[in-house]
This record gives structure tokens, sequence and C-alpha cells, in this order.
């Protein structure tokens, strides 16, 4: 197996191998299904109609990409070495391999993995979805894509479009935020981008998997016309956008039944009502029967052995032996893999292991850091920092050395190793990685002239000290978060204390957060200006010290509320106790569609920073506000002016509410367009609402209905600062769950 355990040079990017690894049709003439003139509908049949049964389940059973000494399981030499999955091909028929990587940050390798692939790492998905900019989605997903493909993977699993539902699930930083138009647009567009390069993206974890506590047992329970209106939107939303070439059903249950067994979820949902035609596989561990999974819509089992039995492996050939599972269904299964195969490109450019450029890569993922950083206070101007501040302080979060990453299987390993690799759990949902990209060495690349000076933080009073001397503090805040395990939003290690100290002694102190998503600021009345870089990716530290300096103008918008405290959220524990003490492995999310700022409006509650909230170094205004209805489409226009004296980026957002009430919360995100500005430059913007976030879902009719009656539309800069507004009135409307077919 290659690996490039070391730095690779600059080469050719891999796409370009493509055209040239498209194998010549005509040596193929005896295998009409290698024909890229059919379509891929037709090639399946025919490719299918040449399978055995065996060869079929083959196709269905994935294996995991790793050893997994536990289990007593070793890989097959032919698996990408410590990935995530492999499926065996057809040689016979031209039908290659399956092979198969995390994740949506980047190329990960597997923790158990002996060796580790080194590889660009995106800013975590909250921070793309900072951005609120679905181009440099794509872009994002079409570089990391090129890596997988260069790395010899022609599945992603990629496309992690769980609502931000519970603030202290471990995994909020790989998704994309609380609202189900903003996620699904821009995970749609990362897919998008993935896809590009000739392989499949997998959209996940489907459905209703927002908190990891007991993420194997847990049963959600929720209203399914709210489920439609918020979680599964959002899947909705980049399915459309993005057709994906498969689905990861998730490890929870749903309504009492496994994820990876809802004939409601992987079949009336997913195939009924949103016509996707991918295949479904199995999160790594999730698949919990042969017939019954294989009839809900599961297609194919994922990282056996993580399963306790081969479920789709020797058991699925004695079900259809024994009658058990009908043969049909196996065909269907096959086909429906093999299709995705054709129609996504996967055989006609075979993935080919080849260097991939780092340093261009470098420059994406940095520009997403730049784009997705939040600037969340800024008092006085205290931000941009002038390089010719005389003494600056560098206080706490390993700062010197690195930024943050999160934890568990989409962990992308970088060129130079962990810069602090010492650090507990070593093991999963660890290791704790600290990118080498250390801010520190940054802001002195900024500042040539500037006295930069260090403090770990660990001693507050020294801290206090240095700050104290300086003329400006600027203290990092880490929280590591990860899969499998939830997390309190309280920093950790007394950072709460060390930023009131260091605050205390500097009222130039800017705190700049590394997190997984929101985190208690109890101090923020004490600093001058806060940053939420969150996990920055691979070029973190450089992204940062541009935003700081005013290199780069801060243009990221909160995807997520952030609470002020526990108070705020919507369920007081993740685990409910019945009256006996026993812990329930049942969660009912009575908020239903009032996810994030909806549940806030809905309850009349300030958070501490809104859904939208971003602050810039230039200001922006919008004027001439108008809607329309053009046919079936409500259309919105309005001009935002840049009024300040720098370059900048703003996010429009326009929301909506009906005047009479009836939705699950006061209002809902319409729309958002990201303008790029000169300073006094004005542009038009012209939005079409999707008619969806207008309605309501009837679980009974399978249709939105729009209610006849006025509707307000406000723009602005937040879910809590909309400067303008109009009204519109709507006529009756029902519309079919797909509307967009
Ligand atoms: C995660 C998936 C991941 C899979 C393979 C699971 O633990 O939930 O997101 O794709 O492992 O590594």
């Amino acid at each position: 197996m290659t690996f490039h355990r070391t730095r690779i040079a600059l080469c050719a990017l891999a796409f370009a191998t493509l055209a040239s690894s498209t194998p010549g049709w005509a040596a193929n003439e005896d295998k009409p299904w290698l024909n890229p003139a059919l379509d891929p509908d037709k090639r399946a049949e025919l490719a299918v109609a040449q399978m055995t049964r065996e060869e079929k389940q083959g196709l269905v059973f994935a294996y995991f990409g790793t050893d997994a000494p536990w289990k007593k399981f070793t890989t097959s030499p032919e698996a990408r070495a410590g990935s995530a999955g492999y499926v065996p091909g057809i040689a016979r028929l031209g039908i290659p391999p399956q092979w198969s990587t995390d994740a949506g940050l980047g190329v990960a390798t597997q923790g158990g993995a002996k060796e580790k692939r080194e590889r660009t790492a995106l800013p975590s998905g909250l921070a793309t979805a900072a951005t609120w900019d679905p181009e440099l989605a794509h872009r994002a997903g079409a570089m990391i894509g090129a890596e997988a493909r260069a790395s010899g993977f022609n599945i992603m699993l990629a496309g992690s479009v769980n609502l931000v539902r519970e603030p202290r699930n471990g995994r909020n930083f790989e998704y994309a935020g609380e609202d189900p138009l903003l996620a699904g647009m821009m995970v749609g567009a990362q897919i998008k981008g993935i896809e590009s390069n000739h392989i499949i993206s997998t959209i996940k974890h489907f459905a209703l998997n927002d908190q990891e506590t007991n993420r194997n047992t847990l049963d959600v329970n929720i209203d399914r016309a709210q489920a439609r209106m918020s979680d599964l939107l959002a899947f909705q939303i980049a399915i459309e956008q993005s057709s994906p070439g498969s689905v990861m059903c998730s490890y929870n249950r749903v309504w009492g039944d496994h994820a990876c067994e809802s004939a409601y979820l992987l079949t009336d949902v997913l195939r009924k009502d949103w016509g996707w035609n991918g295949f479904v596989m199995s999160d790594w561990g999730a698949t919990h029967s042969t017939a019954r999974a294989a009839m809900a819509g599961l297609d194919q089992q994922s990282g056996y052995p993580f399963d306790d039995q081969p479920y789709f492996g020797e058991l699925l050939l004695k079900a259809v032996a024994s009658g058990d599972l009908k043969e049909e269904r196996l065909t269907e299964m096959a086909r429906r893999i093999v299709r995705t195969l054709f129609a996504k490109g996967v055989i006609d450019y075979p993935v080919k292991i080849v260097p991939i450029d780092l340093q261009a890569h470098a420059h994406i993922t940095r520009a997403g850091a730049e784009q997705g950083s939040v600037l969340l206070k800024n008092d006085g101007a205290l931000l941009p920092l002038s390089r010719r501040t005389a003494r600056i302080a560098i206080i706490g979060g390993r700062a010197d050395r690195g930024v943050l990453a999160g934890g568990g299987s989409s962990l992308v390993y970088p060129v130079g190793g962990n810069a602090v690799p010492d650090l507990e759990p070593k093991v999963w949902p660890g290791p704790i990685m600290y990118y080498p990209s250390s801010p520190l060495r940054a802001i002195q690349a900024l500042a040539p002239g500037a006295k930069v000076a260090f403090d770990s933080g660990q001693d507050r009073e020294a801290a206090a000290r240095l700050a104290a001397a300086s003329d400006v503090a600027l203290v990092f805040v880490t929280q590591w978060t990860g899969e499998s395990v939830d997390k309190s939003l309280t920093l950790p290690d007394e950072q709460d204390a060390l930023v009131s100290a260091v605050a205390a002694a500097n009222k130039h102190t800017v705190v700049v957060i590394e997190a997984g998503g929101a985190v208690f600021m109890p101090w923020v009345g004490q600093v001058g200006a806060v940053l939420h870089a969150w996990y920055p990716g691979t070029a973190g530290g450089e992204a940062i010290a541009n935003i700081l300096f005013g290199v780069v103008n801060p243009s990221g918008h909160l995807p997520i509320s952030l609470p002020k405290d526990d108070s705020q959220f919507a369920r007081a524990a993740l685990e409910e106790q019945d009256a006996q003490g026993q812990k329930s492995l049942e969660v009912h999310y009575a908020e239903g569609a009032a996810v994030g700022y909806k549940w806030f409006d809905a309850h009349a509650q300030q958070p501490l920073f809104a859904f939208g909230h971003g602050l810039s170094y230039t200001k922006f205004t919008y004027s001439n506000l108008q809607a329309r209805v053009d046919g079936l489409d409500l259309v919105v226009k309005f001009q935002v002016r840049n009024t300040g004296r720098r370059v900048g980026k703003d996010v429009a957002q326009l929301y909506v509410s009906p005047v009479a009430g009836g939705w699950e919360a006061p209002k809902r995100l319409a729309g958002f367009k990201k303008v790029d500005l000169q300073p006094g430059a004005t542009e038009p913007v012209e939005l079409r609402v999707d008619p969806r976030l207008l309605g309501m879902f009837s679980e009974a009719e399978r249709t939105w209905r729009i209610a006849p009656g006025n509707y307000k539309l406000m723009l602005g800069h937040s879910s809590v600062d909309l400067p303008l507004e109009t009204a519109i009135e709507l006529p009756e409307r029902t519309l079919p769950v797909r509307p967009k077919s």
C-alpha cells in the first residue's frame, strides 16, 4: 500500500490525471455495461444481470479497512491502509473495489492505524457553515475530494448535516449549524464539490443523531411533521442540491426502530418522498439484522466486524436461500450500488494514488478559516491590531504550538504531526490533536517589530503580570470535543478564571476561542474583543493572525445560537431519569422544529450571541427591501452597501414570519447571500424563497401547506438585528412533498 508519510512534493493536481485514466471502452466491447455512452440505469441493469448471487452479496457487505485486534479481525491487504471501509470489486466484470475514507474535514486516518496519512484539514464543519458561502464550501469539498481521490479512495464519508439541536453534542463541530436552510445549502455544496472528483460522497447520519450520549441505544421521539421541517429538511435540501451517491443511516433508534431498520426513513422519506436513487450504507456497527434491515431499505452493511454479526455477509446468503429475503431485493441492493458507481464516474475514472499539492490546498483551508471565524465582540475597535503594537502578550491555548482539532473518526492527521502530542486521551476518541500552525508564530510574522511574549496560562498570576506589562493581551481558550462524548459548555481547566484575571490586568484583552461549538463566556463583559475560531484546520494559526491584524476582514456569522448559560437549553439533562432513578434510553424532542434561534424566539429568550451574528471591520447597510410573488415564487430584492472604509464581505439574512403565527416559532431564515463589497459600493441582491420555508408540513397528506395571509419579511445582520421590514400577502397553497421536482 502506498502511504505518504512525508511531505508530498508539489505536483500536478490529482484531477489532471482523470482523463488519462479513463479506460478505453473499445477494449471492453464484450462488457457493454462499461460503455460510458449508456445511461447509468442501463449499465447497472446489464452489469447486475451478469452477477452470481455471491457476487451481488459481495457488493452489499463492507469490511472495516483497518485491523481490529479486539475483534481478532485482520483487514484485506487490498484495503487502503488505516481506512474506514473496503468492499472487494468484481474484477471479471470491471467493477472496482469500493475504498472509503472519512470524512467531511478532509482525508482522515483511523486512530488504530499504524501509520497516518498526512493531509489537509479544513476548519470544522461549523466554521465552514459560518462562512455562509456555498461557493466556498464547494471549493473546500472539491479540495478534500481531490485528496481522497489522490489517496486511492472512491468514497468519502462526508456530508455531515445533523442539525445542531443539542449544544452539548460532542460532534457538533462536524455539522453545519442549527438551521435547515443554511445547513442544507452548505453541506449540499460541499458534497457537490467532493463528487466533482468522480467519487461518491455519503451524507450522514440519517437521521436525528443529534447527541452522542447513548448514541447506539437512544430512541429519538419527535413529531414527524416537525422532523420534516427541521432535521429532515436539512437532509432534503442538501440531497436536492447535490444528489449524493450514498446516505449513511445512523446509530440511534427513531420512533422505536433502529435508524438502519426504519422503513419510514429509508424508503418512505428517502426514496418515495424525495426520489433519491443512491444507496444506503449503515454507520459502522449500526446494522442489527438481515432481512428486516434489507427490507426497510438498507443496501449495504458497513465496517464489518463493527456489528456483532455478518448480517449482509453469510447470513444474507442464508436468508436468500431460505426465502426470508427475496433474491429480487438483493438484486436491487446490488443494482443501486453499481448504478451509483456508474453515475458518479467511479468506474469510468478509476482512482489512482498520486502526489497531492498540499501547499495549494493550504490556501483553501486557510480561506475557509478566515471567512468562517466569527468576530463576536469588538468594543472601541480594539481589533484590528496595529502592526506597530510594541508589546503583545499571548496567553494560553497552546497558541505557541498550534491550533486545536476535534476528535473521532473525522480526525485528519496533518503534515508535521501533532504539535502537542502528550495530552490524554491518546486513544479513541483521541488523540487530542493540535495542528502545527502556531498563532504565535503567525502573529510574530505579521508584527516583526513587536515584542511577542507567551505565557501558558497555567499560573493565572503570571499571566496577569505579563498582560499588565503588554499593550494588548490575546488569550486563547480551548475546548476539545469529540465523537461519542457530549460536553458541558463550560470551558475546562479554569480558563474562565484565567480570562478574568488577564482582563482585570489589561483592558485591551482579546479572547480567541477554539472550540467545537458554543461555550459559555461568563467573562464576556470584561474583555474588549472575542473571536470564535472554532477548530480552524491545518492553516488555522495563520488565519487567526490575519484576522487579528486586519489582513483579512472577518466575515463569519454564527450558524448556531450561543446560549448564556445552561438555563437556556431546551433540555436540562442529556439523560432523563425515571422515578426509580433509572436512565431512560429515550429522548423526546418536544421542541420539535423550534431548534436554536427558533427555540429562543418561541421562549422570548435572548441568547448571549444570536444566530447569524458576526462583526466586520467595516459597516453594511440595507435599503430598498421589496417583495413580490412571481408565479409560484416569493422573490425578495434589496440593496447592500458597504458604508465603511474597508473592503469586506457581508452576509445579508432574510427572515420570514407569518403575522397570524401558527409556525413552530415566530420566524424562520428564508434566504441569505454573502456579498463582497469595496468601500462605498452597493450591490443589488435578489433572493427566491424556498416555498417550504413558508409552509407547514402535513404528515397525513405528505404536503407542504402555505396558509393564506400576511407575512412579515425582515432583513438584517442576525436573527435579532433586523433593521428592514416589509410585508407580503400570500395566497393559500399546497405543495407536494418534493416541490422542486
Ligand atoms: C462514525 C461515522 C464514520 C464511521 C467510519 C462512525 O463511528 O459515526 O461518521 O463515518 O465511524 O469511521
